[in-house]
């Protein structure tokens, strides 16, 4: 059961090099030379699979941190299941997810647990693992964070935002960082003053002010700003690790930076969304439309510079991580709940699909290196979670998580072009990528090939998860 890739350019962080990967059932267990013939004078006549992968990238397949398949959100879930959002994820040359388990006050930990697996088991196309969400954190829950790292389940997500729903309170943040700091395990932090929040939304709403646009401008960046600094000084006094996701404000990663910069483990993640798309021109759209562009953190004004900062930012290191926030929503019957009140639209955006396209392309415009994308898609998201050596590498031992990528190609996405995602709207409607995945392997196995999918529902495997391989 052998499969050889033969004729790329493989990529990783480090560099850039003409190999070809040998794999053997689902692990590499080889990259020779080109012309090598150490292991036989002709390796392709006995593979049994051969890909020409001449002129293309080589790449370890990506890793999403950060996804919400059927999330329960104010009323309604999450669009994508497992099965139809790791189906999309691997049409996108995505081979790993991890997903949020969901615990809101006065439910059991555990219990959250068994329900996300039973969600997850059997339904996903690639490798999928979880972090947790601690909604009420009390005693049972804190508890709780420690038998879970036993179970591979190494990061714990806190809301600064969301009162009522999600919400911890700083002195619940402190307790759950200081187990965190004993236990090794990783704090991932919504970082908005959502108590401030709360009262900015009541007061347009009071006013009037019911449009989409309303809700990017009841979260200025002073919330994100204030939130990130509190949730960086909490770390720091109990010695946990940090990692804040989905920042969007200059400000706020400015913040972070600064905190990086004094060698503490703090790390930031971004997403395509907060890139590309803006107050103005997206949330801002007419009448209703805007809806379906609201997510929180807001997408910001491109007025105020968010998004050039932002590249700049995953350029120079004081963001660590892209990921999607992948939370999608349809237009029809759930974005619609918000109609006369843009309280109750459904924050999320779905991008499962088109993070490694969309970040590609930053390549191509001179934002960021061909060996960053893969470090930013890829590689630090896998060592960041407790993956790396499995995942995030082309290398001996490694799983046969593999894209091939033709920088020759071109991908145009759109609700009737590229869009395997369950959601009636494509949040990236008309964008043109100067790339292209070519195709996909997941442990080994080739699951999109010459513009179809091959792979499975079942295939793909919880993967128990490390402490963050981050950490100094
Ligand atoms: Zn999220």
């Amino acid at each position: 059961m052998t499969t050889l890739i033969r004729g790329g350019t493989v990529v990783s962080p480090t560099g850039r090099v003409q190999a070809d990967v040998l794999i053997d059932g689902e692990r590499v267990v080889a990259l020779l030379a080109p012309g090598d013939t150490s292991l036989g004078s002709n390796l392709a006549a006995s593979a049994r699979i051969v890909i020409d992968a001449t002129d293309k990238y080589v790449i370890p397949g990506g890793v999403d941190g950060h996804t919400h398949m059927e999330m329960p959100f104010g009323g309604t879930q999450a669009s994508d299941t497992f099965e139809t959002g790791t189906r999309a994820a691997a049409w996108g040359g995505t081979t790993t997810i991890i997903d949020f388990i969901v615990q809101r006050k006065g439910e059991r930990v555990p219990d959250t647990l068994a329900a996300w697996h039973h969600k997850a088991n059997g339904n996903c196309a690639i490798d999928y693992g979880f972090h947790q969400i601690l909604g009420g954190v009390d005693d049972e829950a804190l508890k709780a964070m420690d038998e879970l790292v036993g179970e591979g389940i190494t990061s714990f997500k806190l809301f600064m935002a969301y009162p009522g729903v999600f919400y911890s309170d700083d002195g619940q943040v402190l307790r759950a960082m200081q187990r965190a700091a004993e236990n090794g395990s990783l704090i991932m932090m919504h970082a908005e003053n959502g108590i401030a929040i709360d009262v900015l939304v009541a007061q347009a709403l009071a006013r009037g002010e019911t449009d989409p646009i309303n809700h990017g401008l009841t979260r200025p960046w002073e919330t994100e700003a204030e939130a990130t600094h509190r949730a960086i000084m909490l770390a720091r006094l109990t010695g946990a690790p940090l990692y804040i996701v989905h920042m969007s404000a200059k400000q706020a990663v400015a913040t972070l930076a600064q905190a990086r910069g004094e060698g503490w483990n703090v790390f930031g993640e971004t997403c395509p969304q907060y890139l590309y798309l803006s107050l103005e021109e997206q949330l801002g759209a007419a009448g209703f439309e805007g809806a379906k562009w609201v997510c929180s953190t807001p997408l910001r004004a491109r007025s105020e510079g968010h998004q050039d900062e932002l590249w700049r930012y995953l350029r120079t290191g004081g963001l660590s991580v892209v990921s999607t926030d992948h939370c999608p929503f349809c237009f029809k019957e759930q974005k619609e709940l918000g109609i006369g009140d843009f309280s109750k639209i459904p924050n999320g955006i779905g991008g499962v699909e088109h993070r490694l396209d969309l970040i590609y392309q930053g390549v191509v415009d001179g934002q960021i290196s061909l060996e960053r994308w893969v470090e930013l898609c890829s590689t630090t998201p896998a060592r960041m979670f407790g993956l790396y050596g499995r995942k995030g590498v082309i290398e001996p031992g490694a799983d046969a998580d593999i894209v091939i990528y033709d920088p020759n190609g071109r991908t145009g996405i759109g609700y009737a072009k590229k869009h395997h995602m369950q959601m009636d709207y494509s949040a990236w409607e008309g964008f043109e990528i100067q790339g292209k995945v070519d195709t996909v392997l997941s442990r080994g196995s080739v699951i999109i090939r010459d513009d179809a999918y091959s792979g499975r529902a079942g295939h793909g495997q919880y993967l128990r998860r490390g402490l963050s391989q981050y950490l100094t």
